[in-house]
């Protein structure tokens, strides 16, 4: 793989050239097939700022071209050896030219999406940075989700410089550099983007993500369903822990030892609440009928301890997986909400409910943190989570963490 960055004046350009041993068809780290449909895409700054160090704009590149890289990566401007070994024993591949020392910072920044996570770990760090990822169109590509509303999320995210938070909204088309199995991220990491080529800008040095409990540990919603204590997007050690801390920016999950529920919790109650919105589709309201709102909604009426409210019913497209047996993706939120949501018989997930038979007592865990998440973030910020858990949200006990070490193991 050969990569160009080319600047003009907000915005760098990325272009990126396949070698004969690479394909248009690759695996991102979460193991989903995607498929290339373009090899060049932008990322545009909010205002202008010094070029970042090279290996910021290497990690910036690697987090789109890394699935469709077979052996080695060349680019276009030398990157140091530090980086380059965490590319070739995270990935196997020969990266250079090698050149020039590494780079360090000091502050954390938070990649915002306006979602629950992201909004309860800013209210963890009310000094940090937020940085938010606004999607836009692609000008070779037909945009065929417009109901995906980018901008409401974006305006939302701005919204947050309100409460005196520093804002910045980087704007991209790098989700449809992939074509299957939908515009998206070719790797998790993407999203952070903006952040990485203003890190120098902005003296980072750690971005914060809002991967939670399930995200981090439990193996996500769609994939492995088991405890993921190795999973190599969020593991510290893991390639991409290793290729973000040898950029200087190493990965902070503040809320990767609590659940959905807890970090809703959290989003409510900061003075970020107005601006929350975990919907892709609503405008100046959450739609209130897409799968996220359903889904959201039972967590949020669990923390609530209120009957559900919403117009779905058991046999809108939307419900149909929860009147299937187990397993669900995100299935630990699933038995909190239906063991604390009274009259679930009464909602689309009465039959989930009956396949689950989880209690309050069963998934009391799910309101604590899981102390090896404390463990694992990076020093300079680890004694403010763990106070601020101990404070605020209690660590589970052994029995408690054990759920989440068998975690999947009976199935
Ligand atoms: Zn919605």
């Amino acid at each position: 793989m050969r990569v160009l960055w080319a600047r003009d004046d907000l915005t760098w350009r990325l272009q990126f050239l396949l070698d004969p041993e690479d394909s248009d068809t690759g695996t991102c780290a979460d193991g989903q097939r995607i498929e290339l449909r373009t090899n060049s895409c932008g990322v545009r700054l909010a205002e202008s700022i010094p070029d970042p160090h090279n290996d910021l704009l290497a990690v910036a590149a690697w987090t789109i071209v890394a699935p469709w890289t077979k052996s080695r990566v060349t680019f276009d401007r030398p990157i140091s050896a530090r980086l380059a070994e965490a590319l070739c024993s995270g990935w196997g591949v020969d990266a250079g030219p090698v050149s020039g020392d590494a780079r360090t910072g000091s502050r954390l920044a938070v990649s915002y999406s306006s979602g629950a996570d992201s909004v309860a770990v800013a209210a963890m760090f009310p000094e940090a940075p937020l940085a938010h990822l606004q999607r836009v169109s692609h000008r070779r590509v037909p945009n065929r989700w417009t109901h995906y509303r980018s901008d409401v999320l974006a305006g939302l995210a701005g919204l947050a410089a309100k409460t005196g938070r520093e804002v910045s909204v980087v704007q991209s088309d790098l989700e449809f550099v992939l074509s299957f199995p939908r515009p998206g991220y070719p790797e998790h990491q993407a999203v952070a983007v903006g952040a990485l080529l203003q890190a120098d800008a902005l003296d980072l040095g750690g971005i914060a993500f809002g991967y939670e409990l399930g995200s981090r540990w439990l193996g996500g919603g769609r994939y492995l369903l088991r405890y993921t204590p190795e999973n190599p997007m969020w593991a510290q050690d893991g390639a991409w822990g290793r290729l973000f801390a040898a950029a200087g920016t190493p990965i902070v999950l503040p809320v990767g030892g609590v659940s959905e529920a807890t970090t809703m919790r959290l989003s409510l109650e900061s003075e970020l609440r107005d601006q929350v919105r975990w919907c892709l589709r609503g405008t100046t309201t959450p739609c209130g009928t897409c799968g996220k709102c359903l889904y959201k909604e039972l967590i949020q009426a669990a923390v609530e301890r209120r009957p559900m409210r919403t117009s779905v019913t058991a046999a809108a497209p939307v419900a149909k997986k929860w009147q299937e047996p187990p397993p669900y993706g995100g299935q630990e939120m699933i038995e909190y909400g239906c063991a604390r949501v009274p009259g679930i018989e009464e909602t689309p997930f009465a039959r989930a409910a009956e396949f689950l038979q989880a209690t309050v007592a069963s998934t009391a865990w799910l309101d604590r943190c899981y102390p090896p998440a404390i463990d694992e973030i990076p020093e300079p910020w680890r004694d403010q989570v763990r106070a601020y858990m101990v404070d605020s949200i209690g660590l589970m006990t052994p029995d408690e963490a054990r759920q989440v070490e068998t975690w999947g193991a009976d199935r």
